[in-house]
Formats: C-alpha cells, sequence, structure tokens
C-alpha cells in the first residue's frame, strides 16, 4: 500500500473514493471549481512556507514532474540533523504511508507539524483527521511530535499595501483536539489496506459522506441506477431528508407522491409537471405584478467578481469579492432597442474605482435597473460606495 495525506483523507470521507480514485480516476467529475481551489491551496502553501522566516523547503522534482520522493526524505533527514528551525514539505515515509509536513519547526527536544488550509475556518473534523494521520507517521518514524497546528486565513486582516504574513495567517493549536482522530488512524489505515487490495468495487452506499466534508466527485457514478429524475433532483429538498427517503426506497417522484414524501408547494409542482409532462411552469401572474413595478429607462446589470485568498489591493480582505467586469443591457423606451454596454478592467491593477467611474457613467441616476441576484449586486454597489464616498450619491 502506499498512502498519501490526501489519499488518507479521501478514505475518511470515504473508503470507496479511495479505490475509485486508485482504479476508476476516469470516473472522476473534476470541475473548474475543484481546480481553482488546488491552485489556491498551492499559493496559498507556498506563502505559508515564510511564516516563521527564514527555511528550507524539501521539494524535489523527477524529470517527468512527478515528485522525487527518495530524495526528499534524504534531503528531510539530513536537514533535521543539522537542526534547521524551519523545513518546508518535510516528507516522511513509514511502511507505505508517506507524508509531506507543509511545515515542520523545531520545538525543544521535537518537532511541530503545521499543516496549510487556505481555508478560513479551522474547525473542520478532516483537517484534524490530516493532522493525525502525519503525527501518525512521524511518531512511527521516531519524530518526537511536541505540537501540531493549523494554519489557515484570517478573514479579518486589511491590506494596507504591505503584506504581512504573520497577520494574513491564523495559527491554531489543535493538540487538545486531535486525540478523537489519532484514535482512528490505525482502523482507518487497515480500511484503506483493506479497500485497495479489492480489485472489484467496495459496496459503499450513499450517504451524507458524499457531501461531506467535500462533494463527491464520484455521485454521477454511484447514482447512476436511480431512476430519472429521482428525490435528489427535488428542488431545494435537504439532503438528509432525501437521503431517508431513498433508504426506504421512495426514490422516484411516483414514490415521492405514492408514499406522501413531499408537501412543500413548490416542490409537489416540480413533481406535477415532470410527471404529467406539462412543460414549464410559469407564474404568470407574478411576473405581471414584477413587470409593473418597472419603468423605463431600463437597466439590466451583471456583475463578475474575484475572491483573493491573498489581498493585492490596499483596504480589501482575504475572500472578498471585487468586481473586475460588468455587463449592462438597457432599453431606453417601451418598444426601444436593446442596447448594451460592458466594462472589464485591465489585468493587474486594482479594478475597483475605474469599474465604479464606468458605472456611474453608464447608468443615469435614479434610473430602474434589475440584476438576476438582486442582493449579490446591490452588496457590491454599497461595497463600492463605501470605498469611494465621493461616487456615492450616484447609488
Ligand atoms: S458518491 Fe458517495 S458513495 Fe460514491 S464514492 Fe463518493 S462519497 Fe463514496
Amino acid at each position: 500500500m502506499f498512502l498519501s495525506k490526501s489519499k488518507y483523507c479521501r478514505a475518511w470521507q470515504c473508503p470507496k473514493m479511495l479505490w475509485l480514485d486508485t482504479y476508476r480516476p476516469e470516473l472522476k467529475e473534476v470541475t473548474p471549481a475543484d481546480k481553482a481551489r488546488k491552485t489556491t491551496g498551492n499559493e496559498v502553501g507556498d506563502l505559508a512556507m515564510g511564516l516563521f522566516g527564514d527555511y528550507v523547503e524539501v521539494t524535489a522534482k523527477k524529470p517527468d514532474g512527478g515528485l522525487d520522493i527518495p530524495a526528499m526524505l534524504e534531503h528531510t533527514r539530513a536537514e533535521m540533523a543539522k537542526g534547521t528551525p524551519v523545513i518546508c514539505e518535510a516528507a516522511f515515509s513509514f511502511e507505505g504511508l508517506y507524508c509531506a509536513v507543509d511545515i515542520l519547526r523545531k520545538e525543544g527536544d521535537g518537532w511541530a507539524i503545521y499543516e496549510v488550509k487556505s481555508s478560513t475556518h479551522p474547525d473542520k473534523t478532516v483537517y484534524l483527521a490530516d493532522v493525525a494521520y502525519q503525527k501518525y507517521v512521524l511518531q512511527n518514524c521516531g519524530v518526537n511530535v511536541t505540537g501540531t497546528y493549523l494554519v489557515t486565513i484570517n478573514n479579518e486582516y486589511v491590506f494596507d499595501g504591505t503584506l504581512r504574513i504573520e497577520e494574513l495567517f491564523n495559527v491554531t493549536d489543535v493538540s487538545f483536539w486531535l486525540p478523537f482522530e489519532e484514535r482512528n488512524v490505525p482502523g482507518l489505515l487497515q480500511t484503506a489496506a483493506d479497500v485497495l487490495e479489492r480489485d472489484t468495487e467496495p459496496d459503499v452506499d450513499i450517504s451524507e459522506r458524499c457531501s461531506d466534508p467535500y462533494d463527491c466527485e464520484y455521485w454521477d457514478y454511484c447514482t447512476r441506477a436511480l431512476p430519472k429524475p429521482n428525490v435528489f433532483d427535488l428542488y431545494r429538498f435537504p439532503l438528509k431528508k432525501a437521503l431517508d427517503c431513498y433508504y426506504d426506497g421512495d426514490v422516484s417522484f411516483e414514490d415521492l407522491i405514492r408514499h406522501g414524501r413531499v408537501s412543500n408547494m413548490k416542490q409537489l409542482r416540480q413533481i406535477d409537471f415532470q410527471l404529467h409532462d406539462k412543460g414549464t411552469f410559469t407564474d404568470a401572474a407574478a411576473i405581471r405584478g414584477f413587470l409593473s413595478t418597472l419603468s423605463y429607462p431600463l437597466y439590466f446589470l451583471d456583475f463578475e467578481t474575484m475572491q483573493l485568498p491573498v489581498p493585492k489591493y490596499p483596504g480589501t480582505v482575504p475572500y472578498q469579492q471585487i468586481p473586475f467586469q460588468y455587463s449592462l443591457h438597457y432599453i431606453e423606451r417601451e418598444g426601444g432597442e436593446l442596447k448594451h454596454k460592458e466594462f472589464l478592467a485591465e489585468s493587474g491593477p486594482d479594478p475597483r474605482r475605474a469599474l465604479a467611474e464606468r458605472l456611474c457613467a453608464d447608468i443615469p441616476k435614479n434610473v430602474c435597473v434589475t440584476a438576476y441576484n438582486k442582493a449579490f449586486e446591490c452588496g457590491r454597489i454599497k461595497e463600492l460606495a463605501a470605498t469611494f464616498p465621493d461616487l456615492s450619491e450616484h447609488c
């Protein structure tokens, strides 16, 4: 068996996930958001290396781009022997169990593990599982582990133009929370070994674990035999409730109606329209009511924003929504032509001032503006008004 800390965490969420990753990875549905999260995680990890001052990074690559694990193990041993105070990506291996510690820091007569996450919340159980696995590997390699910490993003950090990573990151001592997950490590390692030995897929049913802590990329595969549509397609039907129906055998829309599992009007209407081929439901009265509140000239606004884990622009905080583009359609009079204006910021500088000025120029005061997600667009406009008070009277 070869297990890394990420594979251990996959097995922690679901042993079948580990098996599919190993033998049927082509079934995984990786979204662009998953890829972006990974990139963000790598960027944050690289930045956090400097959290405790000078450090030695032991990452080594083979000519094919993969990790050169033997070289990393050797380099780690050498740096620890020298007593290097901070070693990043410190590598350890014990009986097929491998881990690279994000930051390994000399602490008295032992070493402390720092696990870096790009999240703003340190209180996720899977993070404890991750640290517990690393502690297990290190202890079995003969390392005296004297501390265990999570490094997460401080979402209250306001960037003032000079990045202070000691303020950007929160360090949480998780030693007190760790024993439960530590106790689970040997059992889970046995489960992982058993699963990886199988040449057939393990029989694991869907459960709340499929989306906790992360949405599983094999959901479509694991639910492929269910009738379509099914209880998991119901509009805003909580997963726990849907799973209860599923375990009781009430999966299809027919089952749900026959056994009285749905009482919400919107969900009942969804099932009714689907089962009776009624096409699309249109609430004409509600639409008429909404349209009667509009007046010309009429503007249709849509922002695009970015969220940076490490803030780049003075006055912003990690993961703040920064608008950098908008699309604006408008109709000046009833029956008039639909026209379009747009803004796209230059890459690099803070886009907000230029965007706010153009928005003020493109939308006259006191006109009717609509947006698909009113709360989101209003939120961004209020933030721009607070940041640029000289433009705020235009709101
Ligand atoms: S969808 Fe659920 S059951 Fe299937 S592999 Fe993922 S977590 Fe496991």
